[in-house]
């Protein structure tokens, strides 16, 4: 099976708008098992981009995403991310090595900087050109960018070839829906949706509360979850990495990828979820 929705990556390539993140994922022994399993699921329907970090569990959940994909790296576009602090030189070079490592590969398919630290952007942007001429990764990016940060990047020499911004956004918060949403469309590159839905806790619940959310879940016979990650992708521009350690949500996850939401669905979510109409801050987790 795959995922119907597509995005195109500015280099040309095309990957599938829904994936899997696994952020906390890798930490609890117990648990290890089903977690590879729902990675594997997931993979098999289509979610085949993997979002991991060198931060995540300091290594586990990429130790974990290694042992999940090590007999099928080949089908999936494996991504993961570097501390601000290693952004350049030596220690740069040092967390691509562990990460491949953790990640039993011999190269990744996007490296991206996690957020944005004290090291000029220009140095970093050269160091991930090296790798990229090097072989090791396929190709990189940026998370975590507010506009001005998007707009310094791509004033850097080489900095035109970040392929995607990955970033905070789901129906309870679309601050970015003002500026740098449309700024991404507009340069072409393409947004990573992180906590797609909603990550958990209060803010989770409160969309969950929604009467408006819960109806068009029933007409399309999804349940709310589904249809905040088909809303979130509605763009063509944007890939959401939903994460769970568990098969069935996987399966539910995955199914989200052909949901296509209807104009006066879209505008009843818009009146739930009011967009933005002044420049917000950047959400971060
Ligand atoms: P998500 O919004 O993906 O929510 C994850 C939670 O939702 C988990 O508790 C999971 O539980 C649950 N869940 C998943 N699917 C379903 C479903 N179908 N029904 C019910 N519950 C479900 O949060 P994350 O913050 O994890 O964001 C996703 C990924 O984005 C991260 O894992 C990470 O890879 C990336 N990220 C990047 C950041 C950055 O700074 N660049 C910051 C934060 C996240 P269960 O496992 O039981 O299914």
């Amino acid at each position: 099976m795959s995922i119907s929705r597509t995005i195109q990556l500015p280099d040309g390539t095309e990957i599938p708008a829904l994936g899997q993140g696994t952020w906390w994922m890798g930490d609890e022994a117990h648990l290890r098992h089903q977690e590879i399993e729902a990675l594997r699921r997931g993979v098999e329907l289509g979610l085949t981009v993997i979002d991991t970090a060198e931060m995540y569990g300091d290594g586990n959940s990429e130790q974990l995403v290694g042992e999940a994909i090590a007999d099928c790296r080949e089908s999936v576009f494996l991504v993961s991310k570097f501390l601000p602090n290693h952004a350049s030189g030596a220690e740069l070079q040092q967390s691509l090595e562990q990460s491949l490592q953790r990640l039993q590969t011999d190269y990744l398919d996007l490296y991206l900087l996690h957020w944005r630290g004290n090291i000029p952007l220009q140095q970093t942007v050269l160091d991930l050109e090296q790798l990229r001429s090097d072989g090791v990764i396929k190709r990189w990016g940026v998370s975590n960018f507010d506009v001005c940060d998007m707009k310094e990047l791509l004033a850097c020499d080489g900095g035109d070839n970040c392929q995607a911004n990955q970033v905070l956004y789901h129906l309870g918060s679309r601050g970015i829906e003002f500026d740098l949403k449309p700024f991404l469309v507009a340069n072409q590159i393409p947004l990573m949706a992180y906590s797609p839905l909603a990550q958990a806790g209060r803010l989770r619940e409160e969309v969950l509360a929604s009467d408006t959310l819960r109806q068009v879940a029933d007409v399309h016979d999804a349940d709310p979850f589904q249809i905040m990650l088909a809303w979130s992708i509605r763009d063509h521009n944007t890939l959401a990495i939903p994460k769970s350690g568990n098969v069935v949500h996987v399966e539910r996850n995955a199914k989200a990828g052909s949901i296509e939401l209807s104009e006066s669905q879209l505008q009843m979510l818009d009146q739930a979820f009011i967009p933005p109409n002044h420049k917000m801050p950047l959400d971060i987790i």
